[in-house]
């Protein structure tokens, strides 16, 4: 997918089609408020440029990122009424980067889960609840020593 045909890319014009609404921008991001949806300031925080992946980010927009990421978290935490909000960053739908932002209440309709399958809980001894699935159990822990040893060496060599 190219920019031409990029549907986010589109900005304003495409937000009657993704059921949303424009609620603030600056010269690189825009953030828009769904009006379809479960949940109350459900938001999409995007890039005005097509960058394609959190991992593609530079420039001006990865200088700005943190800041306007708090910024529009904390304005849709207040009007939301919520105690937090979730983040949730996928990509693999549309490829031009769009940040999820859900103001979260206890209660609603959002939750932790992260993986497929049935849900067990495990109460740790020192008070931590793990969460897993009982369809994808934990992978072996040498795999997951290994696969640390890689990014470890990839960001400060070694
Ligand atoms: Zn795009």
């Amino acid at each position: 997918m190219t920019a031409d045909s990029c549907l986010l890319c589109r900005g304003a014009a495409a937000d009657d089609e993704l059921e949303r609404i424009e609620v603030w921008q600056d010269a690189h991001w825009r953030l828009t408020v769904s009006l379809s949806s479960e949940i109350a300031g459900f938001a999409y925080l995007e890039p005005k440029r097509h960058i394609r992946y959190l991992h593609e980010l530079g420039g001006d927009e990865a200088l700005s990122f943190g800041s306007v990421l708090a910024r529009c978290m904390q304005a849709l935490k207040d009007a939301a009424g919520a105690e937090l909000v979730y983040l949730y960053v996928f990509g693999d739908g549309i490829p031009h980067l769009h940040v999820h932002l859900a103001p979260h209440r206890a209660g609603d309709a959002l939750n932790e889960q992260m993986i497929r399958g049935e849900i067990v809980e495990e109460k740790l001894p020192n008070g931590m609840t793990r969460f897993f699935s009982d369809t994808f159990p934990a992978l072996p822990r040498g795999d997951l020593e290994a696969t640390a040893d890689r990014v470890r060496s990839l960001l400060i060599g070694g």
